[in-house]
């Protein structure tokens, strides 16, 4: 009998500390966290102690591997110089607080290449990652699988295996999956989550993946539109979410929701899931 790793976004602006604490007041064993403002800007202040104390708080409880979610509006594939530059000092930043959280996970969108064409989007993520990632980095970096929205990059296993490819460090890379965006892509996680899962494991290998975004979504399969909703409430569905969870080859995952909820919303779908687990 294996537990769940399930969790939710939480809130940094409480600290680090807090966001364990609050992680354990609804029963989450992992959570996610931006790194600072999800619109970029400048990374919270950290108080002294603030960090070692959730360290000790998620080893004390066991917790399975926290993520760090990059700025949204990060892009490494910018048509702009100066947004590809602040990309790079965002996530140097960002992987350098990550060095004191070790054995966490940092999740990035791949970015939109905005009219330059997905080949050349894809070398410049990659030339991004080589400039970023270094040997003794204890982070894994997670390339997150998109919706396809406009020109964003990561809405097919393809484009997450070239970057892959292109990387230099690639034993620093991995995978995080996000429901909603799987199914507005046009993967039917509903129907055919073996399907998928096969697909992914030929494109890029189930090894790669590190951790998993649960959404429902408000949008229709195949719409690239990328609307999250909260669990059951959207066209995925509870049984189809409650698959996932305990499919073989993703049951042992972080799991974290991004649905459109407060604290107790995530509580209760928490809650939903662990029950839902068959261990
Ligand atoms: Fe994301
Ligand atoms: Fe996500
Ligand atoms: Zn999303």
């Amino acid at each position: 009998m294996s537990r769940l790793n399930i969790g939710c976004h939480l809130s940094v602006a409480g600290g680090y500390l807090h966001m364990g604490q609050e992680a354990l007041s609804i029963h989450a064993n992992t959570f996610q966290f931006f790194t600072r403002n999800p619109r970029g800007g400048k990374s919270k202040e950290i108080v002294p102690g603030d960090i070692e104390g959730l360290n000790e708080l998620l080893k004390e409880n066991e917790f399975a591997p926290i993520v760090a979610h990059a700025p949204y509006t990060l892009n490494a594939c910018s048509a702009d110089p100066h947004v590809r530059e602040f990309a790079l000092m965002v996530m140097a930043d960002d992987l350098n607080i990550m060095e004191r959280l070790p054995g966490a996970l940092y999740n990035f969108h791949p970015g939109s290449h905005v009219g330059q064409g997905i080949e050349m989007a894809i070398d410049l993520i990659a030339d991004a990652l080589n400039k970023t990632l270094t040997p003794d980095l204890s982070t894994t970096v997670l390339l997150e699988t998109m919706s396809g929205k406009g020109s964003e990059v990561g809405s097919h296993f393809e484009e997450i295996r070239d970057i892959i490819s292109r990387v230099e460090l690639t034993e620093k890379l991995g995978v995080c999956m996000d429901s909603c965006h799987l199914y507005s892509a046009g993967y039917d996680i509903v129907n055919d989550l073996d399907g998928v899962l096969t697909q992914f494991d030929q494109i890029v290998g189930l090894d790669r993946l590190k951790a998993f975004h649960l959404n429902d979504s408000k949008m229709p399969f195949d719409s690239r539109k990328d609307r999250h909703e909260k669990i059951g409430e959207g066209t995925i569905g509870t049984e189809a979410i409650v698959r996932i969870i305990n499919h073989p080859a993703l049951k042992h995952l972080p799991f974290n929701l991004e649905t459109p909820n407060e604290i107790p919303g995530y509580a209760a779908e928490i809650k939903l899931l662990q029950e839902a687990f068959q261990g």
